[in-house]
């Protein structure tokens, strides 16, 4: 007897995968929700799954590297991750949800939805078949808010701030976020800063953000040109199309600073 099929939705606490665990719910039963925890992330990002699971009426089975980001940032010489070296995700989200795989065959479920231009896959193993629900339905972004709403979990109550999920520190996060993360976690802003080294050695800068470091960034004339920087590619985005929503604006809007991909594993 040939084994049974699992299905498998991994969440990363953002609004995308979000919504495909609602949209899935009725559609699979059979659904394992997992999220690969870093323990670095939000308390916004566990607050709104603990939600998540009183919605699914499942648990959203929590799967972690036990050694943690310490102790792979002392593997990797202490570099910090970065967009060219991605190995936070590796070992902290790609090879949890491997292990919890093991060699079952697998149909992963990714929230990449109709409206995108790219291919997000969690894994290379070849007893995991990718599935994209929103691209075969052609569900946009507008759809996914829609979903949301009407579910009653509406967004994670870091988008007032932040519009990406995953780790605290995320290399990711945009100049106007750091400055985000400031404001709303104080400690962790500090945090972020005490990962931040020079080799006293070679004088090379470790720092989290492209070119400067925290500090640096949240100086207050820096970070007030940041601000308004924030500020005007938030109006040319408006004005590009008028008839969106703030939401959708804020989602997409980056300065030329800014990194634009994201982490298809971490934000979606
Ligand atoms: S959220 Fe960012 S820092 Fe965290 S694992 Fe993902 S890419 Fe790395």
């Amino acid at each position: 007897m040939s084994p049974r099929v699992r299905h498998i939705l991994s969440m990363s606490g953002g609004k995308d995968s979000t919504a495909l665990a609602v949209y899935m719910r009725d559609r699979e039963p059979d659904m394992e929700y997992v999220f690969c925890d870093t323990k670095k992330e939000l308390q916004e990002t566990y607050d709104y799954l603990a939600r998540v699971e009183a919605y699914l009426g499942k648990p959203v089975i929590r799967l972690n590297d036990e050694r943690g980001f310490d102790h792979w940032l002392e593997v990797y010489g202490y570099y910090l991750p970065s967009p060219q070296m991605r190995w936070c995700t590796r070992q902290l989200k790609i090879r949890p949800f491997e292990r919890f795989v093991g060699d079952d065959p697998v149909i992963s479920y990714i929230g990449i939805r109709g409206d995108e231009q790219r291919d997000g896959y969690i894994s290379s193993k070849p007893n995991i078949t990718p599935r994209y629900p929103f691209k075969e339905d052609g569900i946009t972004e507008r759809d996914v808010y829609r979903i949301l709403d009407e579910c009653g979990l509406g967004m994670p109550a870091y988008y007032k701030w932040r519009t990406r999920s995953g780790c605290y520190f995320c290399f990711f996060q945009r100049k106007a976020e750091w400055l985000g993360l400031q404001d709303n976690h104080p400690q962790l802003f500090q945090d972020a800063k005490a990962y931040e080294k020079t080799d006293p050695e070679t004088g090379r800068h470790f720092t989290w953000s492209q070119n400067e470091s925290l500090d640096e960034l949240a100086n207050p004339e820096r970070a007030e040109e940041i601000r308004r920087r924030h500020v005007k590619a938030v109006e040319a985005e408006q004005a590009s199309r008028p008839d969106r929503p703030l939401i959708e604006v804020l989602a997409d809007s980056q300065d030329q600073e800014d990194d634009e991909q994201g982490c298809l594993i971490c934000h979606l």
